[in-house]
């Protein structure tokens, strides 16, 4: 990576599995996100240990207010400010809680959603976590000075959530994306409108950093965000021929012809992300929770892979 910059990537990208980063400076440094639980967030912290002792962590920059890149804020000392955007502060007092979790990973959910959930989330460990919030909070756009190195903080949502804040170092041409970006990994919508989320792929390309870091998989550059620019080109194209047609939501997802986007994980996200956009074509779309969303996703993956 750039220089005194680097990321903490973990495989393989799906749920929970999210990435992080640190940025050096002269004496200071800065954590962008924790991770899904305490024992991931301990080993990171500690493996950082040789660059943090000599450069203590002063700020956390979290890119949005998902349990992913969050969870692990405690580990934190109180001396290390937690920056957001104000809109990811007031989404992590909504997400699901850590209690919600556990118990979800343990719940009678029925046939299809149990296995579906615990294959994603059995390898995490809820407890012990008590979420810490921003202390600092910012509405567009933020630079820090980092022990002498400028770091900005690029508010472009809402798209994947609320706020979705990358953190750009522009003297390292390295850009830290959040969930802005997943690679080999499909987006998931949660807010929108989708519409957004190209235009940040466009202002993310724009600020022209060699070296990208996605929220869950392996480092890109240009390239990684022009994939996901196509991936929501390609659903905008496929969701709305889709609504001219008539099709329910159910048809859509069961026909929609993936391209080359098929192949990456979490292929039944699509069912999410055609929901978000049938809801934008129609505001009076139901809206649905997200254990209908994830029992929609499972039920896609039974008939599209299975059963062998
Ligand atoms: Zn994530």
């Amino acid at each position: 990576m750039g220089k005194d910059v680097w990321a903490w990537l973990l495989p393989d990208g799906g749920y929970g599995w999210s990435n992080a980063g640190l940025v050096a400076g002269s004496g200071a440094s800065l954590l962008v996100d924790t991770l899904f639980d305490l024992p991931l967030t301990r080993e990171m912290l500690s493996a950082m240990r040789p660059i943090t002792d000599r450069n203590p962590l002063t700020h956390a920059v979290l890119s949005h207010a998902n349990g992913d890149h969050t969870h692990g804020n405690q580990l934190l000392g109180d001396h290390v400010r937690i920056v957001a955007a104000g809109e990811t502060a007031a989404e992590m007092r909504q997400e699901m809680t850590p209690d919600m979790l556990t118990a979800v990973q343990v719940a009678d959910l029925g046939p299809v959603l149990s296995p579906y959930l615990k294959e994603r989330f059995a390898a995490f460990d809820f407890s012990g976590i008590r979420p810490r919030m921003p202390d600092d909070t910012f509405d567009d756009e933020l630079t820090l000075d980092i022990g002498g190195r400028q770091v900005r903080v690029l508010n472009l949502g809402p798209a994947h959530t609320g706020a979705d804040s990358v953190v750009h170092v522009p003297d390292a041409g390295v850009l830290f994306t959040g969930d802005l970006l997943f690679v080999g990994c499909t987006p998931i919508v949660w807010r929108g409108p989708i519409a957004n989320w190209i235009a940040a792929c466009d202002t993310m390309l724009a600020l022209d950093a060699p070296t990208v870091v996605p929220g869950h998989g392996p480092v890109t550059g240009p390239d990684g965000i022009r994939a996901v620019r196509g991936y929501f080109t390609h659903l905008i194209e496929q969701a709305d021929a889709a609504h001219a047609r008539g099709l329910s939501l159910a048809e859509a997802a069961a026909t929609i012809d993936l391209a080359e986007y098929a192949t990456w994980l979490d292929a039944d996200r699509v069912v999410a992300n055609l929901h978000r956009r049938y809801r934008e074509l129609d505001p009076a779309t139901p809206a649905l929770g997200i254990l209908e969303l994830q029992t929609l996703q499972a039920e896609w993956n039974a008939t599209r892979n299975g059963p062998w």
